[in-house]
C-alpha cells in the first residue's frame, strides 16, 4: 500500500498510448490507471500473484480522482479507445464512486469505447443500467476455468460461475467482454498449465469478444514472489505461451492475444536471451493479425529444456522449478 502525499494522489499511476483492437479493428487507445484505495478483495488477502494493491491507497478521496481526471483529460488527444485501470474494480462504488464514473464517462466523450476491469460481483443487470453500454467494454479477470485452481492455484475470491453469471448479463446488454486468463498459476507443472489455459480460453471465448492470456510476472511481496525465491516457482515458457495462443486459437472463436508484461525477464515469461525478443514479436504480431503462422519456424536451442521439463514435472509429479537445476538459474533481481 502506497504511503504517498496529496499531491501524489492527484496524480494518476500512469499513461501512455497503444494500439488496440474494437471489434476487429486496429485502434489508437490511451492508457490510464487510476490510483483509487485498491480492489476489496486485496484487503482480504488477495490474489496469490497479484502486488497490484502497492499502487493504491486507502487515502484516495473523490477530489483526488477528479484531480487524477482532469490531469488525464488534459494528455487526451482524443483516441478512439480509452483503457482506464485501477487495480481493482471500476464497478465497485467504494473504490470509484458513481460521480466520478459518471464524469469519466464524460470526459472521455470523443472515445467510442472505454475498457474497464471489474470483479464479476460488481456486473449486474442494475450497475450496468446506470453506465453508458454502448461505449463500455469490461475486463473480467477470470484466470482459470477450472473451480479448483481457481480456489487453490489463484485463491481468486469467486468461482467460474460468478464469471458465468456477470458474462451473461453483459451479454444482454451488449457490451463486449474481455477475459483475462493467467498462464501458470503457482502449484501447477508446466503441463498442466498449458492445459488448463487452453481449456479455460475455449469456455471463456463463449462470452468473450476476446481472451487475453497474461503469463504469470512474479510482482513484489506477494506469495508467488516467496514461492519464486525460494526456487518452487518459475513463471512460464515462452514457448508454453506459443502453444496456448496456438491451440488457444484453434478453440475458440473469439480473438486471442497476449501482451505480456515482464516478457523476457527473470520475473516474467522467459526463454532463453537468444529467443526471447523473436518470440515475444511474433506474440504481439499475432495478437493483432490472428495468424497462427506468426509460430512456426521459430527454433532455438531451449525449446528441448523446455520439452524436458514438461516431461520431468510430470514424472516426478512435482511443479518445482527445476530448470534451475538443469541451468543454475539461480539470480534474482
Ligand atoms: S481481483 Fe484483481 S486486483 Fe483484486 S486481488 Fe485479485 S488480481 Fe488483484
Ligand atoms: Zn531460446
Amino acid at each position: 500500500m502506497a504511503r504517498l502525499t496529496r499531491e501524489e494522489l492527484q496524480v494518476p499511476v500512469s499513461m501512455w498510448r497503444e494500439e488496440d483492437m474494437i471489434a476487429g479493428e486496429r485502434a489508437e487507445a490511451f492508457v490510464l490507471i487510476f490510483r483509487t484505495t485498491g480492489c476489496w478483495w486485496s484487503y482480504q488477502g488477495g490474489c496469490l500473484m497479484c502486488g497490484y494493491n502497492a499502487a493504491s491507497s486507502r487515502a484516495v478521496t473523490i477530489e483526488d480522482l477528479k484531480a487524477q481526471l482532469a490531469k488525464a483529460t488534459e494528455r487526451y488527444r482524443g483516441e478512439r479507445m480509452v483503457k482506464l485501470y485501477t487495480s481493482g474494480s471500476f464497478l465497485d462504488e467504494n473504490e470509484v464512486p458513481p460521480e466520478v464514473r459518471d464524469e469519466v464517462f464524460s470526459a472521455f466523450g470523443k472515445a467510442d469505447r472505454i475498457l474497464f476491469e471489474s470483479r464479476p460481483e460488481f456486473i449486474t443487470d442494475d450497475s450496468l443500467s446506470r453506465i453508458d453500454c454502448a461505449r463500455s467494454a469490461i475486463a473480467i479477470g477470470l484466470e482459470s476455468s477450472n473451480e479448483e485452481i481457481l480456489r487453490k492455484s489463484v485463491r481468486k475470491g469467486f468461482t467460474v460461475a460468478d464469471y458465468t453469471r456477470a458474462a451473461e448479463v453483459m451479454l444482454d446488454r451488449k457490451v463486449p467482454l474481455r477475459t483475462y486468463l493467467l498462464l501458470k498459476p503457482p502449484y501447477l507443472t508446466e503441463r498442466a498449465a498449458v492445459e488448463d489455459a487452453i481449456s479455460s480460453i475455449q469456455y471463456s471465448s463463449q462470452f468473450s469478444e476476446s481472451v487475453s492470456v497474461n503469463p504469470v510476472n512474479v510482482q513484489r511481496d506477494t506469495v508467488v514472489e516467496a514461492l519464486w525465491r525460494r526456487g518452487n516457482y518459475r513463471p512460464p515458457y515462452l514457448w508454453s505461451l506459443v502453444e496456448v495462443l496456438r491451440q488457444g486459437k484453434e478453440v475458440s472463436g473469439c480473438r486471442v492475444m497476449s501482451s505480456p508484461s515482464g516478457g523476457g525477464t527473470a520475473r516474467g515469461v522467459h526463454n532463453c536471451d537468444r529467443c526471447d525478443r523473436k518470440i515475444l514479436d511474433a506474440v504481439q504480431r499475432f495478437s493483432f493479425n490472428q495468424d497462427a503462422g506468426e509460430f512456426e519456424g521459430l527454433q532455438c536451442g531451449c525449446r528441448k529444456e523446455w520439452a524436458a521439463v514438461m516431461d520431468v514435472q510430470d514424472t516426478m509429479g512435482t511443479s518445482v522449478d527445476i530448470s534451475r537445476y538443469l541451468s543454475s538459474e539461480l539470480e534474482f533481481d
